[in-house]
């Protein structure tokens, strides 16, 4: 049997949309890593991966005789290497893959900030053409809470950077992470950030309270009550409602391991029938139950 030729540091995360890219680490674990909700990467030390090694990885995956499509670099938020190893990184990619459409990343608040505009278009020439920012609320009050280590403003002006840039921005909200005591501003200031920013890929995840993480202390002692299933369809629902598209079209997606229910379309043409769905669904669901943990977390 053929083994996979090379060894990644585990555990790896993806996201969704890029479940057939070929991964690539280039980092190791999140530089924040205190979000208090996830436990990605909490048995993992941050560290930027030598570029030799990458290399190395790269050149023995093109030797396999793979062709990827779509090329994903890892971990949390390799956009938080250094400009040297982020370019040595896509020429590489560029001379062993020449076929492959996109290259894809994780991205902070802090790493698109922190980088120069001219930097990050040069990245974009170089091929890397989508940036996944976990933006969770738009709230600060709720990112204080998460310890999400930015502020709204930071999200919102990171966003439009990134897009000015050349990227595709792609943006993830968790429902429900504000709990019921902060559901009503989560979902108002979610929606606005939304108008203001309008990424091109817009995608809603559950949350739900991992054991081991600080937000399980917080629900277990009472400090947040979870979102029963009626609730998170009803945040998902005025989020969407209250949010505007008027920059591009979104391609919108909630159908996460962790969506009680999956749901997507492009927005704004398909807002009305998305929001009937989602009405529909509040009409139906008992008041009381709670939506089931997937599998996986
Ligand atoms: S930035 Fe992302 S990967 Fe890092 S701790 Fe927060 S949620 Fe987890």
């Amino acid at each position: 049997m053929l083994s996979f030729p090379i060894n990644y540091e585990q555990p790896v995360y993806r996201p969704p949309s890029e479940a057939r890219s070929l991964l690539v680490q280039v980092t190791i674990g999140c530089s924040n890593n205190k979000c208090t909700y996830c436990d990605m990467y909490r048995s993992k030390s941050y560290r930027v991966r030598p570029i030799k090694d990458i290399k190395k990885d790269l050149f023995r995956l093109s030797q396999s005789g793979m062709s990827p499509e779509k090329i994903f670099l890892c971990d949390g938020d390799a956009l938080g290497a250094s400009m040297e190893i982020l370019e040595e990184t896509l020429l590489a990619i560029k001379e062993y893959f020449p076929e492959r459409r996109r290259v894809g990343i994780y991205a902070t608040a802090e790493n698109i900030l922190e980088k120069s505009e001219s930097d990050l278009k040069r990245l974009n020439e170089l091929g890397l053409g989508i940036a996944y920012l976990g933006l969770e609320s738009g709230d600060d009050k709720v990112l204080h809470m998460i310890v999400k280590g930015n502020t709204a403003l930071e999200m919102k002006e990171a966003s439009l950077k990134i897009k000015r840039c050349g990227f595709k921005l792609s943006t993830i909200v968790m429902l429900g992470v504000g709990g019921q005591k902060y559901t009503d501003q989560h979902i108002t200031k979610t929606s606005k950030m939304i108008s203001d920013t309008c990424p091109q890929y817009l995608s809603f995840l559950t949350t739900f309270s991992v054991p081991g993480t600080p937000y399980h202390t917080m629900v277990e002692r009472g400090l947040i009550s979870p979102l029963t299933s009626k609730m998170l369809f009803r945040e998902m629902h005025d989020i969407l409602e209250g949010a505007h598209f008027d920059l591009n079209p979104v391609i919108f997606r909630a159908n996460h391991v962790s969506n009680q229910y999956p749901l997507g379309g492009t927005l704004p043409r398909d807002k009305e029938k998305i929001l009937e769905t989602l009405r529909f669904w509040i009409k139906e669901t008992p008041e009381g139950t709670y939506p089931p943990r997937p599998p996986q977390m």
